[in-house]
């Protein structure tokens, strides 16, 4: 079957591959969506390292082809969005409530019991976050699969599985913002679109977008921003105009970039909330004054999956898509065939789209 991996760092390949039949509390998926996210490009890249050769992928959704044994949680046929963190019910963070940091995850891109079910000729090669959804099929651990409602067109679906269930968790669950504050978002694409998405469902007075490009602003107005800024302007003076001169209540980091961190840091008024989502190079560090730190009195608060539990939320986002109040069919802005992925990842690296999706 044909899925496009990272062959190398920087060297995305289609290819054809080998899938192995799911083993004991597996999953084979048809894929139907695969969302194209930054993260790919970070992966891909070696920002965020992992051992390549790797199928990337892990925005997606598809229908169960085939079971392995033990699974009793899906049945083949049922329409599934895929998580790439797994819930496993077990582990630390699981019994701790917080299934977002799950331990089972692997950034090895192996399964669950170390081994890979993908071969490149007779090479194992690894699957990112165990869904390696870039590809026609995929085999995941059942517990990284959501049964979904028939009916939900699976190129949508496919969103929530990371930048929607990201970007609107977020905003409701990371920071918890409440209505009437105020916004800023830096960067956006479909993770900060999504986290604009989550400020007009909570009821944010102003939703401040910040990018570089136009195009992306106009995006963020359709989603929901009340202000624009581009980011060749000074963004913090613009950000600060827009709210007294105090700064926002709460802003969100979604490029990974430092000096948009500092941005975000200084846009935020004293008391406020930074909330980082991007990913940097992972040699990078983002600093804080060490003096001003403690009297700013700001929470500064990373973001793993917006804090989700992907069992409850998932369903919630995709009734509030059917409910017309999570916009997901303007998130597509263009779709692409698998062998289109190479053009795919440059229009994410240009920002031409909302969302870009490969369909199969
Ligand atoms: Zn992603
Ligand atoms: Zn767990």
């Amino acid at each position: 079957m044909k899925a496009a991996l990272a062959l190398d760092y920087g060297k995305l390949s289609i290819e054809d591959v080998t899938l192995d039949p799911p083993r004991a509390g597996e999953v084979m998926v048809k894929m139907a969506a695969a969302g194209v996210c930054y993260t790919d490009v970070s992966v891909l890249n070696g920002t965020i390292p992992m051992p390549v050769p790797l199928v990337l992928g892990h925005e997606g959704a598809g229908v169960v082809q085939a079971v392995g044994p033990g699974v009793s949680s899906l049945a083949v046929g049922d329409p599934v969005v895929l998580s790439f963190i797994p819930a496993c019910g077990e582990c630390f963070f699981c019994d701790h409530h917080e299934p977002h940091l799950c331990a089972a995850g692997s950034p090895e891109g192996r399964m669950l019991d170390g081994s890979s079910r993908l071969h490149l000729g007779s090479r194992d090669i690894g699957a990112m976050a165990m869904l390696g959804c870039m590809a026609e099929y995929a085999v995941v651990p059942a517990i990284s699969a959501m049964k979904i409602d028939r009916g939900i067109p699976l190129d949508r679906a496919a969103l929530v599985g990371c930048s929607v269930m990201t970007g609107v968790g977020a905003v409701a669950n990371t920071a918890k913002v409440r209505s009437g504050a105020t916004v800023a978002v830096f960067g956006c694409g479909g993770v900060g679109l999504s986290a604009i998405q989550g400020a007009r469902l909570v009821g944010a007075k102003r939703i401040i977008a910040v990018d570089m490009l136009d195009s992306k602003l106009e995006y963020a107005r359709h989603f929901g921003a009340t202000h624009t800024v581009n980011a060749k302007d000074d963004p913090v003076a613009a950000i600060k105009e827009l709210t007294g001169g105090w700064g926002v209540d709460y802003s969100f980091e979604v490029t990974g970039k430092v000096p948009v961190m500092e941005q975000a840091y200084a846009a935020t008024r004293r008391g406020g909330t930074v909330c980082v989502i991007g990913i940097g190079h992972y040699t990078e560090s983002f600093p804080l004054n060490a003096c001003g730190f403690s009297a700013d009195a700001k929470t500064v608060v990373g973001c793993m999956y917006g804090n989700t539990n992907f069992k409850v939320d998932m369903p919630n986002l995709l009734e509030l898509y059917l409910a017309k109040r999570l916009d997901l069919d303007a998130m597509i802005t263009r779709t692409y065939r698998i062998d289109e992925a190479p053009q795919a990842f440059e229009d994410l690296k240009a920002g031409l789209n909302a969302r870009g999706v490969i369909v199969f």
